[in-house]
């Protein structure tokens, strides 16, 4: 097959590898869509993963959906031709955390395109089988693969105990805080704020209804005593959005943690959460959102047309990775369509 591998540090290559085979339990599918994800950026800008490095040439990519194109032993729920996406958080199933439910913090978590584990910039990709959801009909394989950032998404406004007409302010707008933002207004929140500094990504936002400033500090100027979000949402992963976050959240108010905090030591203002008694909750990936997500977006709760994207076929996948990497267009989401 042909698959778009990461051989260094902003060095992909369009190559030919084995197709995979799927091994018990898993199912072998042919790729259609495969979202770019900033933690995949990380990758291809530093070469590690959170100082976790692969022992070869990856393949990134873990936002995809596709067709069963084979079936490995034992798989009886799905057939050749089913179109499906994906969960990328395969646990064991039997460690600790996966018999409490919390699939996501496996000791054993296995996760495609983290090392050394392949991914999907590829026209095939086996999977397990139990990672797998059904598109509805209404929902194309774009919107299969970005039910990944908006479970993303969920998984975080669930962790973060969201009431109907709270306030939130969302740090961010790319792919995740625009989910972010549609699933917490399918949750009925009240008002919604949004900062993003790239002019070009504050229209998206501001048409699914949040109020949009370019920086946190100017929506501090929103927030009057009294007035200050009950939920913040980190979602831009940048060197000052965790301390900005800790600032706008009012006193008793939370914190969500949802992007990558670059660089990894992170310095803020202990007084700030002290005396607000603030809890901050760090969010790692998603946990059971697939369906649900699914479900939202055929049933027109979450849009996964709202988001400005960009199609590149395989052979383009270096071109995607290089525009997605200069993170200053309204794009959110390079998408590449094998
Ligand atoms: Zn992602
Ligand atoms: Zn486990």
């Amino acid at each position: 097959m042909r698959c778009a591998r990461m051989f260094g540090v902003r060095d992909v290559r369009v190559v030919e590898s084995p197709t995979p085979e799927p091994g018990p339990g898993e199912v072998l599918l042919r790729v259609r869509a495969c979202a770019i994800c900033a933690s995949d950026l990380h990758m291809y800008e530093e070469g590690h993963s959170s100082g976790v490095y692969p022992s070869g040439p990856i393949i990134l990519g873990h936002e995809f959906s596709g067709e069963v194109a084979a079936l490995g032993e034992g798989v009886t729920e799905w057939q050749v031709g089913d179109r499906v996406a994906c969960e990328p958080s395969w646990h064991c199933g039997h460690c600790d955390m996966c018999r409490e439910g919390l699939t996501n913090l496996c000791r054993e978590i296995v996760f495609p395109s983290y090392p050394d584990r392949d991914g999907a910039m590829a026209e095939y990709i086996a999977v397990p089988a139990f990672s797998l959801a059904r598109l509805p009909e209404r929902v194309d394989f774009i919107g299969g693969a970005l039910a990944e950032p908006l479970g993303v998404a969920l998984h975080a406004v669930r962790l973060s105990g969201l009431k109907a007409g709270m306030k939130v302010a969302i740090l961010g707008a790319g792919a995740i805080g625009l989910s972010i933002l549609q699933v917490v207004k399918a949750h009925r929140a009240g008002e919604v704020l949004v900062a993003e500094p790239c002019g070009p990504r504050q229209e998206a936002p501001r048409s699914l209804g949040a109020t949009v400033r370019a920086s946190w500090a100017e929506l501090l100027d929103l927030c009057p005593q009294g007035q200050e979000p009950d939920v913040v949402f980190e979602a831009a992963g940048a060197e000052r959005s965790f301390a900005e976050a800790l600032e706008l959240a009012r006193p008793e108010g939370k914190v969500m943690v949802v992007g990558i905090p670059t660089p990894d030591l992170q310095q803020y203002s202990a007084k700030v959460p002290r005396r607000k008694e603030l809890t901050v909750v760090f969010c790692r990936r998603s946990r059971d959102t697939l369906h649900e997500c699914l479900r939202m977006i055929a049933a027109g709760e979450l849009d996964a047309s709202a988001y400005p994207i960009r199609r590149y076929a395989l052979d383009e996948s270096p071109a995607a990775l290089a525009d997605a990497s200069r993170r200053d267009s309204a794009i959110v989401r390079a998408i590449v369509c094998p």
